[in-house]
């Protein structure tokens, strides 16, 4: 099967979650695969990294991540590699509970009864408001989980008290869709409660690493196809794509029956562009391939900003069992979220604190998450360790946003987790687009 002379070959531009579940998808469907990386690590946006500390280096991830148990395509591929999900990944019913107890916690029940109890047992919140909740939830579920394309979350939600939008819409909503909930798509918003509510026992679970992002999936996958003779160019960046018939080259290497650009938007709408003017190009296909960079290019992104820190004192933890708590976030208290290392893999006192959609500079983020977490969680000394700021962490999930498609003409395609798909820009959205676009260059190499 894979290295035999006569199978199709295909190249993928770029490593990340996308690029791998796409390599992987293809080489099992029979192809010849080589994946040029052009970082030195798999993994893209979703890849572990070296953390210097006064205690020695740590592997640590570019920016905490958390995975759902509806994830279930990322959860398939990375069985398929060899890894077990089950180890490799704490797993906990939905739960965002904040420092002075209050907050929703999940039973561990069969959906949707989890959620039903969750929200009628939530602490701090008054009857009315988990009738209220309850109420919402069952008119979602009645029409479908659907909305008008042009609502954002903060229509839908119009109504529901103060409390609820503060403590469980609006965290959901950003750490979801990475976007404030007065501009996130409801359609993407309600897609994703749909499938963490009702795709199952556990889909609604909370899934995080225990081991670098890296080792999840990228790093075993590009060994996976190493090992059955597929090539996986590391430190390779491709800045060329020329036609060549019926086929495709990669900075004037040998020929591909399909090439999938599996890189970040604006390099795959640069790439797209420079393809566009190549004179054997048919000016027809030279023109699609325009109008397809120009969507890409014109997605607007949003960052995400992770502080690993270290605490002063053994007793400035979270409580056991419970290795993340929801912050009360304001302008000047920009964290949405800890996570406790300590009880996640990680030595004891390490932090991670999330901000989503963060704007603020690095220095000045870094000392506002230290002292939010001093008022908040009474951690006085805590030292910041590293702040990882990704300015396009995703794209932008506003309403009625024009995604990209994946296929950009004869035997040209792209996969990603901006591409058109049900999904905000996440793990699971990267994966899915890459199964599809292998999918439909296996399917179009047949017809
Ligand atoms: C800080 C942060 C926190 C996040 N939190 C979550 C979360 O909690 N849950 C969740 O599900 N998702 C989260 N996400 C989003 C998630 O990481 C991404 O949606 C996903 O990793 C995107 O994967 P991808 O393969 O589509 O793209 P990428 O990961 O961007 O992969 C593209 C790859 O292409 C490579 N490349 C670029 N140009 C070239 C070239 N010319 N030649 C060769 N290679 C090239 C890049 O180096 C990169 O490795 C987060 C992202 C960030 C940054």
């Amino acid at each position: 099967m894979s290295g035999a002379g006569n199978a199709p070959h295909a190249a993928i531009v770029g490593g990340g979650w996308a690029g791998f579940a796409a390599a992987l998808t293809l080489a099992q469907a029979g192809w010849r695969i080589r994946l040029h990386e052009a970082a030195r690590e798999p993994g893209g946006r979703a890849r572990g990294m070296d953390l210097e500390t006064p205690q020695g280096r740590l592997r640590v991830d570019n920016g905490q991540h958390i995975l759902i148990g509806a994830y279930t395509e990322s959860l398939r591929l990375m069985r398929a590699v060899g890894v077990d999900p089950g180890q490799a990944l704490h797993r906990q019913p939905m739960a965002l509970p904040y420092a002075d107890g209050s907050g929703l916690r999940f039973p561990d029940w069969p959906a949707p009864f989890d959620a039903l109890a969750g929200i009628a047992t939530a602490r701090g919140w008054s009857m009315a408001e988990r009738l209220a909740l309850l109420a919402r939830a069952a008119r979602w579920r009645l029409t479908g989980f659907r909305c008008a394309p042009e609502t954002t979350v903060a229509i839908l939600c119009a109504g529901l008290p103060r409390r609820l939008l503060d403590e469980f819409i609006d965290p959901l909503c950003i750490s979801a869709l990475n976007t404030p909930m007065e501009q996130a798509s409801a359609t993407v918003f309600l897609r994703v409660l749909r499938d963490a509510l009702f795709s199952g026992r556990g889909g609604s679970h909370f899934l995080v690493p225990r081991q670098d992002l890296g080792s999840l999936f990228p790093i075993p996958a590009a060994q996976w196809l190493a090992q059955r003779g597929h090539c996986i160019e590391l430190g390779s960046r491709i800045t060329e794509l020329q036609p060549q018939g019926p086929q495709w080259m990669l900075d004037g290497d040998e020929r591909f029956e399909a090439v999938l650009l599996a890189c970040p938007a604006a390099e795959a709408s640069r790439l797209a562009l420079a393809a566009s003017s190549h004179p054997s190009l048919p000016a027809r296909e030279g023109v699609a391939l325009q109008a397809w960079a120009k969507q890409a290019e014109a997605l607007p992104h949003r960052p995400i900003a992770t502080v690993y820190a270290q605490t002063a004192d053994a007793s400035h933890a979270l409580p056991p069992g419970q290795p993340w708590l929801a912050l009360r976030c304001a302008p000047e208290a920009p964290a949405q979220f800890v996570f406790d290392r300590g009880q996640l893999g990680g030595p004891q006192g390490l932090m991670a604190f999330v901000i989503s959609d963060s704007a603020a500079p690095r220095a000045r983020l870094q000392a506002q998450v230290l002292a939010q977490a001093q008022e908040q969680l009474g951690w006085h000394g805590l030292t910041a360790l590293r702040t990882v700021i990704d300015k396009r962490a995703t794209f932008s999930c506003l309403p009625l946003l024009h995604r990209p498609g994946l296929s950009l003409g004869h035997g040209l395609w792209a996969c990603g987790d901006y591409l058109q798909g049900p999904y905000p820009a996440t793990i699971e959205g990267a994966v899915r687009s890459g199964i599809q676009a292998a999918q439909a260059i296996a399917a179009a190499h047949r017809a």
